[in-house]
C-alpha cells in the first residue's frame, strides 16, 4: 500500500478524522498533546488549519489527499476490501 499524506482540514466544528484512534475528533489541546504529538503519523498541521497524517491507505487517493470532511473520511475507512476468494465471516463447523 502506498504511504499518503492526509491533509485534514478541521470542519467547522473543529473535528477531522484521526486514523490512529479511527474515529472523528475535535482537535484541540487534549488530541495536539495527548495523541498527535508522539503520533508516529503525524507530518504538519496543514497550515494551522488542521493535522497532516501519513500512512498506508488501501484506497486509490491522491498524494497529498485533502479531507475537508471528517465524516465522509471516517465512513470510508470503515470499508476494508477482500482479496477475491476470500471469505468475512469464517464457515460454521
Ligand atoms: S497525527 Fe496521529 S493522532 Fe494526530 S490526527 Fe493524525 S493519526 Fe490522529
Amino acid at each position: 500500500m502506498p504511504r499518503i499524506r492526509h491533509v485534514n482540514v478541521q470542519d467547522s466544528q473543529g473535528r477531522i478524522y484521526c486514523c490512529l484512534r479511527n474515529r472523528i475528533v475535535t482537535l484541540d489541546e487534549r488530541q495536539r498533546s495527548g495523541f498527535c504529538r508522539a503520533c508516529p503519523m503525524y507530518a504538519g498541521d496543514a497550515g494551522g488549519r488542521g493535522a497532516e497524517c501519513v500512512w498506508d491507505d488501501w484506497r486509490a487517493v491522491p498524494d497529498p489527499y485533502l479531507v475537508p470532511d471528517p465524516a465522509a473520511e471516517y465512513r470510508c475507512n470503515q470499508q476494508r476490501k477482500l482479496k477475491p476468494g476470500a471469505m468475512a465471516v469464517p464457515p460454521a463447523p
